[in-house]
């Protein structure tokens, strides 16, 4: 068990719910795997503290099973919007605190959100939207959205900043972003002071308005 000892339950172990639960399950958590195929149950057993299988519609199934002690839950049932509605309303009345749910299109996501799912998720459109972001640009290796405003990107430093450090460049007083941190090959410096020099290569975790990170991306890069 590790240090955060929680203890998740994925249910559907389809493509997505499948590779939730391997996740979590080398990260170290307790995951108890469901879903109503057999063949899939099984398929998870190595890949599960336990693997259960039964159908999440039936109240007296996710009861039986001790659901109740369940900090998150994760709903990856993909195609049968049905079962997944049901399944989400059964967990939230019994109280889990946080249920996050697959959907598969926009009006499966505003049932969800009117059943208190705590969080919908659409793995493909949001790694859809992720793919087509880094592809459109040459130096935009990642990114994390802090808001529809301001997010943390992760920049390849090109050869126009090459032996400069961040005083040099003027970053924060030019583009208004910051500078949280410079990968080197496997090092990561934190925080990087003024003085700090940057090379070809570097990748540098900037955090601000969209508008300026696209701003420092064309500009400075
Ligand atoms: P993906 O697109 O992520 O591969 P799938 O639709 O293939 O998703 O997987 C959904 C999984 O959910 C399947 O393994 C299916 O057996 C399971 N499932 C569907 N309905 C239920 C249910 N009522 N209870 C438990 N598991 C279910």
């Amino acid at each position: 068990m590790t240090k955060q000892n929680k203890q998740f339950a994925v249910i559907g172990l389809g493509r997505f719910g499948g590779s939730v639960c391997r996740e979590l399950f080398t990260l170290g958590h307790e995951v108890l795997a469901i879903d109503i195929d057999m063949n899939r149950v099984e398929n998870f057993i190595q890949y599960s503290t336990h693997a259960i299988q039964g159908n999440s519609t039936e109240e007296t199934f996710l009861k039986s099973i001790g659901i109740r002690n369940f900090d998150h839950v994760i709903v990856a049932i993909g195609e049968n919007i049905q079962d997944s509605v049901l399944t989400t309303l059964n967990l939230k009345e019994l109280g889990i605190n946080k249920v996050w749910v697959k959907a598969q299109n926009m009006y499966h996501q505003k049932v969800l959100e009117k059943i208190g799912a705590d969080r919908v998720v659409h793995p493909e459109l949001e790694m859809g939207i992720r793919i087509a972001q880094t592809m459109s640009s040459d130096r935009l290796l990642d990114y994390i959205n802090l808001s529809e405003e301001y997010s943390v990107v992760e920049l390849s430093a090109t050869q126009r900043i090459h032996n400069q450090t961040l005083l040099d460049l003027d970053i924060r007083a030019k583009f208004g972003i910051t500078i949280l941190a410079i990968k080197r090959n496997d090092k990561i410096n934190v925080s990087p002071l003024p003085t700090d020099m940057i090379y070809e290569g570097d990748i540098l975790v900037a955090m601000g308005h969209n508008i300026d990170l696209k701003r420092f991306e064309e500009k400075a890069l």
